[in-house]
């Protein structure tokens, strides 16, 4: 039986609400999958289990896989689904809402995120697995295109923004392919992007919590120069900013936007000083 008569068997109805738009094309899957550089050695987590076309196709290619979804209404499907795949495991709760604690109990080791994100929750599921923990290696994950544009932007992109700059602290980020609306069940009305985040902590060394208060400061109001915005948020005169921007050859009407990372922590380390 092919995975949508088993849906359908199982009069599972979507539900809009979860962001419920599966993928049943078995060469996009799998290409995904490719992309994704996951061996036989890897430890997945997938977020959203949906009927469970994505994570069958990890499990045949990973050392093992936990996904969790949110919606028990499809447990019949994913029981049928994934009977054979002794190496799969699907927990029925939130993924956003459970401490990442819990979540870590299913893995020996690092391991790796590949997913078909829901995508009213997108931004807060990444944040947590990039900041709440050491142990994610890379994340390979389904987004909206526009949401994929912003989060590989650099400082000359027009979708440029405090996530862009954040995420590239993190860990390498970038594009893997684009996915037309048209592979989706429903089809819903965006299209899509796969966005590989390839996690190295020790890319620059500065206080991260400074350095993201100083990011979200620069772009807090964007029509206001560099040292307007980081006066006002760190209380801090305007003359040392402007000693500090000097310092570092940066012009002293500056936008946050024109601002690269490694500017960011140059001005971070210069103003924990
Ligand atoms: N991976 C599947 C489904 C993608 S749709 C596929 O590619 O076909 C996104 C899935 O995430 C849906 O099944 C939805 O029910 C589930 N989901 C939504 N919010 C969730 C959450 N907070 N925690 C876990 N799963 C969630």
């Amino acid at each position: 039986m092919s995975e949508i008569d088993l849906i359908n068997k199982n009069n599972f109805t979507f539900n809009k609400k979860y962001g419920q738009n599966f993928i049943f094309d078995k060469n996009l899957l799998e290409a995904i999958i490719k992309d994704s550089g996951i061996t036989k050695d890897d430890e997945v987590l997938e977020i959203g289990a949906g009927a469970g076309t994505l994570t069958k196709i990890i499990a045949q290619n990973a050392k093992s896989v936990v996904s969790y979804e949110i919606d028990k209404n499809l447990e019949p499907v994913l029981k049928e689904n994934l009977r054979e795949c002794g190496n799969s495991a699907v927990v029925f709760s939130d993924a956003l809402k459970l401490p990442i604690a819990d979540i870590e109990k299913h893995f020996t080791g690092d391991y790796k995120i590949v997913a078909n994100l829901p995508y009213y929750i997108t931004t807060p599921l990444i944040m947590k697995f990039v900041k709440q923990t050491n142990r994610v290696k890379s994340l390979s994950v389904m987004v909206q295109k526009e949401v994929g544009e912003r989060l590989t932007a650099k400082n000359t992109d027009a979708q440029y923004g405090s996530i862009s700059v954040i995420l590239d602290f993190y860990g390498d980020v970038k594009i893997l392919r684009q996915v037309s609306r048209k592979m989706f069940v429903p089809v819903p009305n965006v299209d899509s992007c796969v966005v590989q985040i390839s996690i190295n902590k020790k890319k620059y060394d500065c206080n991260a919590e400074i350095f993201e208060s100083v990011v979200k400061s620069a772009f807090s109001n964007k029509r206001k120069t560099l040292v307007n915005n980081i006066s006002k948020d760190f209380n801090l005169s305007k003359d040392v900013i402007f000693a500090i921007l000097k310092e570092l050859n940066i012009s002293c009407d500056i936008r946050g936007d024109a601002l690269s990372t490694k500017d960011f922590v140059e001005i971070t380390k210069k103003l924990t000083k």
